[in-house]
């Protein structure tokens, strides 16, 4: 069931004055987030592994009227800790404080069983997916520490609340995002101005959906941007009384 109040929108400035960092912002719901979030007046970080692609997000949400984005390319592959350190020192130095990180980007690896697997995949997928997720909130933490009030989001999966045949890893690795997820709410919930919680999107009619799923007609799942106000408003602080929650953006 969906967690948004009944009828509600994000006003103009549901996000002005906001920093949050989108990871995988350079396609799909990554993509529809970041200019979501921008055009209620985020500031936005998009964090992805391709320039090219982020550049041209950030020229859309230029084009859009929005506030200027930051690009930060990252290839999550990467298990080196220190450059993550590096991005968080990076983002100090500029003064920037994070009210919002979304870590949305993740690999689908081989759909095959758990035996067929190979090493290399599963290596990717819980880099990708969980140990990435680790890294980066592990060094911005300071930055998230620092706002009055911010929102950690953690994609999941159906796969990642019920585990499925052929989906390997990748469900694997969002049971460990759930996992992740509690743990880190149960340890801020002191602190009760930083909250964390985990979203299933859904079927979403996404590269990574089409890949799973190339049988079926693409458009019978909805568009990244008809399901960005779940997003938004876990970014908003209308969200603020959510913490450690598992939510879904579909029915
Ligand atoms: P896409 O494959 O369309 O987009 C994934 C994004 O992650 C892209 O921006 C991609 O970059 C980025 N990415 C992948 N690998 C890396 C890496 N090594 N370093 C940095 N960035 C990387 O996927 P979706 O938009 O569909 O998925 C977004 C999230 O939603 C994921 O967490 C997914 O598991 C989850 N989800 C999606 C569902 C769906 O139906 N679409 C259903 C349930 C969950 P690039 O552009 O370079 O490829």
């Amino acid at each position: 069931m969906s967690f948004l109040p009944p009828q509600w929108q994000p006003s103009d400035t549901e996000l002005a004055d906001k920093t949050i960092l989108v990871t995988g912002a350079s396609d799909g719901i990554g993509r529809a987030v970041a200019l979501a979030c921008a055009k209620v007046g985020a500031e936005v970080l998009l964090l992805g592994r391709n320039e090219g692609k982020l550049e041209t997000v950030y020229d859309e949400i230029l084009r859009a009227g929005g506030r200027e984005a930051g690009i930060i390319p990252l290839d999550l592959t990467t298990h080196d800790p220190t450059r993550y350190e590096a991005l968080a020192e990076q983002l100090t130095a500029a003064d920037i404080i994070l009210d919002g990180l979304v870590h949305n980007a993740s690999v689908l690896g081989e759909r095959r069983l758990l035996a067929q697997t190979s090493p290399a995949s599963w290596q990717e997928v819980i880099q990708v997916n969980v140990s990435s997720t680790f890294l980066l909130t592990r060094a911005l933490m300071p930055l998230l520490t620092q706002a009055t009030s911010s929102s950690i989001i953690l994609t999941s999966s159906g796969v990642g609340r019920r585990g499925k045949a052929y989906w390997g890893a990748y469900a694997v690795s969002k049971f460990a995002t759930e996992g992740y997820m509690q743990v880190l709410a149960d340890e801020l919930k002191a602190t009760r101005h930083i909250r964390v919680n985990s979203l299933n999107p859904g079927a979403v009619n996404t590269k990574m959906r089409r890949t799973a799923y190339p049988g079926e007609q693409p458009d019978s799942n909805p568009s990244p941007e008809a399901l960005t106000d779940h997003w938004v408003y876990l970014l908003s602080d209308a969200s603020q009384s959510l913490q450690g929650e598992t939510l879904s953006a579909q029915d």
